[in-house]
């Protein structure tokens, strides 16, 4: 036995190498991941937008859109999952369409390119960072706002930064979104 294996060892020892050598093996997955990341300065006036619902008035991002931290972070995961870039590449703040352009917008642009690659939500999970107002309230229209637009399951997560930094202070806004995203299969699409 071990004299045998010792003869077919040269070949064995040169394929290994060759493939080591190669590009790394490339993973057969029916799933994405995406992360996103979004912060704004915080105004008085004006109302806050969080998820594609309103959360409160006389405060506002500064922003050329409405500032949606949820949704813009959203799309940025939708767009990493997909290795497609950024929000800044596909909505350039310097074209006048996306000017006061509703996010929401943004995040079906996002949508139709991740099911024209084929690939649904299965699940989102947001954290928001906010000193005021509270959100408690909110999180359940949240996610239903947002799973509307996106499909799959959301988990809302709201937080104050425990008084650190610019969030701490009241004076912006952030929000981080991870999404999965899985391989729609023929079975689900005939069921959909
Ligand atoms: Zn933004």
């Amino acid at each position: 036995m071990d004299s045998k294996a010792n003869t077919s060892s040269p070949k064995t020892a040169a394929s290994e190498s060759a493939s080591r050598s190669a590009k790394p093996p490339r993973a057969a997955s029916p799933f994405r991941i995406g992360h996103g990341y979004d912060i704004h300065k915080l105004q008085s006036g004006g109302k806050l937008m969080l998820g594609g619902i309103e959360v409160a008035q006389g405060i506002s991002p500064e922003a050329h859109s409405d500032g949606d931290v949820v949704l813009h972070a959203l799309v940025d995961a939708l767009l990493g999952a997909l290795q497609m870039g950024d929000i800044g590449e596909l909505f350039p703040n310097t074209d006048a369409r996306w000017k006061n352009a509703e996010s929401r917008v943004f995040v079906l642009e996002a949508v139709k390119r991740m099911q024209s690659r084929g690939y649904a939500v299965v699940n989102a999970d947001v954290t928001i960072l906010v000193e005021r107002p509270k959100l408690k309230a909110f999180k359940p229209a949240m996610a239903k706002s947002v799973a509307e637009m996106i499909g799959g399951e959301i988990n809302i997560k709201a937080g104050t930064n425990e008084g650190c930094d610019a969030i701490g202070r009241g004076e912006a806004i952030a929000a981080d979104v991870v999404v999965l995203l899985g391989a729609v299969v023929e079975s689900s699409k005939g069921k959909s």
